[in-house]
């Protein structure tokens, strides 16, 4: 019998005392199972010696050669030259910072081992600051056996001694040691390896392994751990959605009359899209369980909208509805909004936000409990604790990718109140979101809801049309913004972020108003950043949407949702800091009237690779989907999706945008797991995901 590594704490590893062990376990290392689950994150191949007749740049190798000469100079920075020959070519090692041992260790005739990276040099090829030893003469040092992992490391804990942990634990690894969660049938199946034979190429590959592969992730050792994790990741999210559906919710269905009454009211016919949407959401909220789709649609593609039709089912079944966006200015803007649909049909709009405080709150949620307020809209102060509904039988979340799956489940027990009839029901939930996640790792990370696509845009627009200007070409735009005013355009102007202080942030945006007030003496230039009080906040949007102030200079706080159909043009201040999704977002807000838009990207130069494949792909279309895919190649599903988005990111082996090619395959194995090892699931849930209970338990 082998003890299982997962109750082997690394405090029984050699070289590790009590406070090492705390280290390593905050760091998620625990037990050396944990720690043969620390993958490296590239290899160095030392296992064999590279004559320097075949080096060329880029490779990073052993030498072993012989010193010919070695010499300080003095630059443009004092550096210990040395030039080394093996018979088969010669190269030049440099380094920058050394002692004079070092230097005299380097007498002509002693022969270096070195390793390092191959660059192109002044006199022919070199190594900067090669790690090396003296070989003496009569003395052969054996090579690497295998290639040496790189390991991720966390502060105070050297890549030696992590390499010498993996190891010890890897010493333990067998068959029985760590128990292989997919059945036998599965890895036929798909052919994939086992766990254990996985684990042991990873941590110590042989020189003959296909090194392209392992380099890239795309080994079938690596490909099969990435399966695992995937599955791991999908199965928690069935489980989620399996224990929703078994939840009972409010039946929901419209009143006819209401509902004319309040296309009245909207004043314009729902494209095929939103229409479509919203029959799917009828269909969800009529089956007595608990709603939870995701509504994904481009910026100003009409998803408020299809909210507000959506909660006039719960309305007219006499539920209350909920919608909750992610800022203060657009929940605002929101419920002015839903006053001016729903008030003239005799229903209550109420509004909640962190800033409505003392009296006029508790009066709020006194008439939310008695019920008085049909439809409520705030931003997250909408589910604190004491917030406690009536008879909540739908929640919008708007902006969701502003939010992260905590709160999606935290919502789920929003309006089960403790002891009320309703107390075994749970709420319909409509989330929407204007960040398109591209098809696939929206079958990944959503596996949980159900999602519907808004593809239509309402009719009557006109693509915005996008430049890119270097910033030393400012008082162009300015003469640009001049004329549009003039012509009865209204303008964004946006700063974006510099620092991560809303202080420095607030300043520059208010610096670049009155550059700008300035040089539009005849124009209306005003002010809108994250540190201004709410009503100021407000005052001044209801002033640029009423067409007081022509040009609107903001940080990025307008980034969601704000309407102001009239503003054409949008001026971004180094747009090369922002994402493109946010990019997108913040075009969005112009190109919403009839009038042709523009949208200039304020850049400053020299642009980075990644900045300028960003501004091309925002001079090339306006199609959210398009720009999410863009996104995801140019910087990868972590940064896409938002740092707490789901717990994909944090994935331990997985790759989504490399391994999206196999989310078809995990999601069959997912269910022929369910239908036949229904006992692997939770062993799997908690291996991969035990870290974010959030995931695991529900
Ligand atoms: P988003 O999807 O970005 O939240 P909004 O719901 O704010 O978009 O809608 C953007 C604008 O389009 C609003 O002014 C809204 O009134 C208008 N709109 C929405 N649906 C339609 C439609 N079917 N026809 C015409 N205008 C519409
Ligand atoms: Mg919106």
């Amino acid at each position: 019998m082998s003890q299982p590594l997962s109750s082997m704490p690394v405090s029984q590893l050699k070289g590790v005392g009590p406070q090492l062990a705390q280290k390593l376990s905050d760091y998620g290392l625990s037990n050396y199972e944990d720690l043969l689950f620390h993958l490296p994150l590239r290899y160095q191949d030392r296992t064999r010696i590279h004559p320097i007749g075949s080096l060329s740049p880029g490779m990073d190798v052993v030498i072993e050669a012989e010193v010919v000469l070695a010499d300080v100079v003095m630059r443009r920075r004092r550096s210990l030259l040395c030039k080394v020959r093996d018979g088969s070519g010669f190269m030049t090692l440099r380094f920058f910072h050394f002692s004079g041992a070092q230097k005299n260790q380097m007498t002509p005739g002693a022969k270096l081992r070195c390793y390092g990276s191959v660059r192109p040099g002044p006199n022919g090829l070199e190594m900067v600051h090669p790690e090396y030893q003296v070989v003496k003469s009569d003395q052969t040092t054996e090579t690497e056996q295998h290639l040496t992992p790189i390991y991720p490391l966390t502060e105070g804990i050297q890549q030696p001694r992590m390499r010498s942990f993996c190891e010890q634990a890897l010493k333990r690894l067998n068959p029985y040691s760590i128990l292989d969660y997919l059945p036998p049938e599965l890895l036929e199946h798909w052919g994939l390896p086992t766990l254990h034979d996985s684990l042991r190429l990873l941590h110590a590959p042989l020189p003959d392994v296909d090194q392209t592969a392992i380099q890239e992730g795309m080994h079938p050792s690596q490909r099969r751990l990435a399966f695992e994790e995937l599955l791991a990741q999908h199965l928690s999210l069935l489980r989620l959605r399996h224990k929703t559906q078994q939840d009972r919710a409010q039946l929901l269905t419209i009143n006819p009359e209401l509902q004319s009454q309040f296309m009245t009211q909207l004043g314009f016919q729902l494209t095929h899209a939103q229409a479509r949407v919203i029959s799917e959401v009828a269909a969800d909220l009529s089956k007595g369980h608990p709603m939870l789709r995701l509504v994904q649609g481009d910026v100003g593609s009409g998803k408020t909208a299809v909210a507000a039709l959506a909660m006039l089912y719960a309305i007219s079944s006499g539920q209350q509805a909920a919608i909750m966006a992610p800022t203060e200015i657009l929940a605002e803007q929101h419920y002015q909004q839903f006053c001016q649909w729903f008030e003239p049909l005799g229903l209550k709009v109420g509004w909640l936000a962190g800033k409505v405080k003392g009296k006029k709150r508790d009066k709020i949620l006194e008439s939310l409990l008695a019920g008085d307020i049909d439809i409520m809209v705030g931003t997250h102060a909408l589910f604190q604790p004491d917030v406690i509904f009536d008879r909540l039988a739908l929640v919008v979340i708007d902006e969701q990718h502003r939010f992260g799956v905590d709160q999606r489940m935290a919502l789920r027990d929003k309006g089960m109140v403790e002891g009320s009839e309703q107390a075994t029901l749970r709420p319909h939930q409509l989330v929407m979101t204007a960040t398109p996640i591209p098809r696939t790792l929206a079958m990944a990370a959503y596996a949980d809801l159900d999602v519907s696509v808004i593809d239509e845009l309402p009719p009557g627009r006109t693509p915005v049309e996008t430049v890119a200007i270097s910033d030393q070409r400012r008082d162009q735009v300015i003469e640009r913004l001049r004329q549009s005013c003039r012509e009865g355009r209204q303008a964004y102007w946006v700063c974006t972020l510099i620092e991560e202080n809303e202080e420095m942030d607030a300043q520059a945006a208010q610096d670049a108003a009155e550059l700008l007030q300035n040089s539009l003496p005849d124009t209306k230039v005003a002010l809108v950043h994250g540190k201004m009080k709410p009503k100021e906040k407000a005052a001044v949007m209801a002033a640029f949407k009423g067409g007081d102030i022509q040009v609107l200079v903001a940080t990025t706080v307008i980034e969601v949702g704000v309407n102001v159909p009239n503003a054409s043009v949008m001026v971004i201040e180094n747009p090369e800091r922002l994402g493109l999704a946010q990019l997108h977002q913040l075009r969005g807000r112009v190109g919403r009237g009839a009038t042709e838009s523009f949208c200039v990207l304020l850049y400053h130069a020299p642009l980075s690779r990644f900045g300028k494949a960003r501004l091309q792909v925002m001079r090339e279309t306006n199609d959210g989907f398009v720009i999410a895919e863009k996104d995801l190649e140019i910087r990868g599903p972590g940064e896409v999706m938002g740092t707490r988005q789901t717990g994909l990111v944090s994935m331990r082996v997985a790759d989504l945008l490399r391994d999206k090619d196999m989310l078809g395959d995990v999601k069959q194995a997912a269910e022929w797991i369910i239908r036949h090892r229904p006992d692997r699931i939770e062993l799997l849930i908690r291996r991969w995901l035990g870290h974010g209970e959030k995931y695991a338990e529900v």
